[in-house]
């Protein structure tokens, strides 16, 4: 979910726009059909200030997890921060060879047994937010950072096999966060063609289908979005399209106005990203129907296949 919680009510608007709007965005992939998604941000909405903190880092340096296409295959220890939790990345030649990806799974499973150092805040450029927060969950119990870690490692494995190089911000591989500022900095520090923030919601039942967050315009301490709204419109645009032609999902039908995109200036996660960034809400883990499809991994393994088809268009131009 977002790294706030609060989603503000928005009106229901025809469902037909967004199957307009998105059949508009799909004219630069191939055969774009109508359907749901879900999203799932994890930065915060605007909320009560709080005051500025602790500077301690969360935990170790922010190595990202650099990974092989392995499905099904195990990381490293859930406690341990590590730089390689997946092992040596193999090298495999591909339409995306030479292209960076930098994933980043929303919140982390651990996050709830660090309360403490997750709440601590953190300096967002535009302002300051908890460093990060524990995410949602369904009603049955299946959280939110489990979905989130899950669907990444699909779409490492997706974007591996056609080439290109894949880090995730973590894998299992330190006890709680990273941070926000730290998920953005690891995709500077690999200076990744293209980043996505995995996510689902925790909104009211009834709120259904995905969206993608793009960053604002934002200037303030170390966040400038000016060189990266373009181009993270133009990858989000591509995701919210092809999402809908991989799940057969439809847009969110609560925010976004039916678009299935969302421009947010509150997150730090694009906030402070130097690079092209976009969050995936993939649907709302609150409402039943759509708990149904995030507890699928048939379903999960469609989502993961949107993004990386939204990805590779993007990357293809
Ligand atoms: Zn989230």
């Amino acid at each position: 979910m977002p790294y706030d919680e609060s989603v503000p009510p928005t009106p229901r608007r025809r469902p037909l726009i967004a199957v307009a709007v998105l059949a508009a965005v799909c004219l630069s992939a191939a055969g774009c059909g109508a359907g749901d998604d879900g999203d799932g941000g994890t930065d915060a909405r605007p909320g009560p200030g709080r005051s500025g903190t602790a500077s301690v880092p969360p935990s170790a340096s922010a190595s990202p997890s650099r990974s092989a296409p392995a499905p099904g295959k195990k990381s490293a220890s859930p406690t341990t921060p590590s730089a390689s939790a997946s092992g040596p990345a193999k090298k495999i030649s591909g339409p995306l060879s030479g292209k960076t990806v930098v994933i980043d799974p929303g919140h982390n499973p651990n996050n709830r047994l660090h309360t403490r150092e997750i709440n601590r805040q953190v300096d967002i450029g535009t302002g300051h937010k908890e460093c990060d927060t524990t995410g949602t969950s369904t009603n049955s119990g299946y959280a939110e950072a489990r979905f989130t870690l899950d669907v990444s490692h699909r779409l490492r494995d997706l974007l591996a096999k056609q080439g290109a190089e894949v880090l995730l911000t973590y894998d299992n591989d330190r006890s709680y966060g990273p941070c926000v500022d730290e998920r953005a900095r690891i995709g500077n520090k690999a200076k990744a063609d293209a980043v996505v923030s995995v996510h689902a919601d925790g909104s009211a039942v009834g709120n259904r289908g995905f969206h993608v967050i793009l960053p604002a315009a934002v200037r303030g301490g170390a966040a400038d979005t000016s060189k990266i709204v373009g181009p993270s419109r133009d990858l989000g645009t591509r995701i919210a399209g092809l999402f809908v032609r991989a799940t057969g999902s439809a847009p969110s039908n609560y925010i976004g106005g039916n678009t299935g995109l969302d421009t947010r200036k509150d997150l730090g996660g694009l906030n402070l990203s130097t690079v092209p960034k976009v969050f995936i809400e993939c649907g709302n883990m609150r409402d039943p129907k759509d708990a149904a499809l995030l507890t699928s991994p048939d379903w999960r393994q469609k989502a993961a296949q949107g993004i990386a088809d939204g990805i590779s268009s993007y990357l293809k131009g």
